[in-house]
């Protein structure tokens, strides 16, 4: 059921610049914490290999495997130029002596009194929260690459831009044409990536009678109803619809999806409604629409405004709990003006 007509027609105004910026999990987003530690300062910089073997055999940190064991002195008042970490402190952690820090297997000599340094608790995920963690201790970083170019507006080129504008467009349009019949202003496409070809487009289609047609909701049940399935009756608003994927059209090259059996739904062997779709959005969607976008395994989601109750990065991260049986990419911010102004928040 491709849109009749230029039920599409319309423009959008121009705006200022976008950026896609990635909405990370909430351990990628949170402050470094840190937790109590005892160091002691290397006094016998000759005796510095053999402590940092002894040390490490005695007092393994399995648990913060990203602590390097020797620092630089960071106090140019003191005349030594390396400190040793020696182990965790625990919540009380007190006055220590090195005879009651180190097992026996340690040979003290070099060491002066240990203090204690906090120290960060995990390993850094993102660069911003490695400068933090070496701010108080050295640490390893695993750098993921992505991560690091999304977070700098890096990870897309012109040409995807152009296409994620595009697409937004389309949303941008279809809630327009939701709000010209007087319904909430929030519009969303399905698109498949690997073809750039857009299954569906739906907005908020809500009423006294159906108080859970959310944009996402009508967009996830026009992609089923393009396969074949869906349930929801939506023939009275012609700016949603959906392309057939079942028919021969469905099945043109690029337009097929690459599935890995955790693709699959267990029980019937079919791939779940979504997977390796994105979904564009005009606003960032709710608690409910985010947990429908888990069920129907959405590869990524795109969305302009956001939300105060949005479950995408305002209140939740749903899209990136671990205990979720399925995660996926979110960037906020595309054509952000123009979607902000469809359906400010009062
Ligand atoms: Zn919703």
């Amino acid at each position: 059921m491709e849109p009749r007509g230029n039920l599409e027609a319309g423009s959008v105004e121009l705006g200022p610049p976008w950026q896609a910026l990635p909405v990370l999990s909430e351990q990628q987003s949170e402050a470094v914490e840190l937790v109590p530690a005892f160091a002691a300062p290397v006094l016998d910089p000759r005796q510095t290999s053999r402590l940092v073997r002894e040390v490490s055999a005695a007092l393994p940190l399995p648990s913060q495997p990203h602590l390097k064991r020797v620092r630089p002195n960071p106090d140019a008042q003191r005349p030594h130029a390396l400190e040793l970490l020696l182990c965790l402190a625990g919540p009380r952690p007190g006055t220590r002596t090195l005879a009651e820090l180190l097992p026996p297997t340690v040979d003290a000599r070099g060491l002066g009194p240990p203090f204690l340094a906090p120290v960060p608790a995990r390993p850094p995920l993102t660069r911003a929260q490695f400068e933090a963690a070496r701010a108080h201790w050295p640490s390893t970083f695993h750098e993921d690459k992505q991560v690091t170019r999304a977070l700098a507006g890096r990870l897309f080129s012109a040409q995807e831009r152009a296409r994620m504008q595009g697409h937004m467009e389309r949303a941008v349009r279809v809630a327009q044409q939701a709000a010209a019949r007087g319904l909430r202003a929030v519009g969303a496409v399905v698109v498949d990536p690997i073809s750039s070809r857009v299954l569906a487009a739906g907005h908020d289609c809500c009423s006294d009678t159906s108080p859970l047609l959310h944009a996402t909701m009508v967009c996830i049940d026009l992609v089923a109803q393009g396969q074949g399935c869906g349930a929801y009756d939506l023939g009275t608003h012609p700016a949603c619809w959906f392309a057939s994927t079942t028919g021969p059209q469905g099945a043109r090259p690029g337009a097929v999806r690459k599935l890995e059996r955790e693709d699959l739904d267990g029980e019937d062997g079919l791939p779940y409604v979504c997977t390796g779709y994105d979904l564009y959005i005009t606003r960032e969607p709710c608690v409910m629409c985010a947990m429908a976008l888990v069920h129907a395994r959405i590869r990524r989601v795109f969305y302009g405004s956001p939300s105060p109750d949005g479950a995408l990065g305002t209140r939740f991260r749903l899209h990136a709990r671990p205990d979720l049986n399925h995660r996926f990419q979110v960037f906020r911010g595309v054509l952000e003006h123009q979607c902000c102004v469809l359906d400010p928040d009062t």
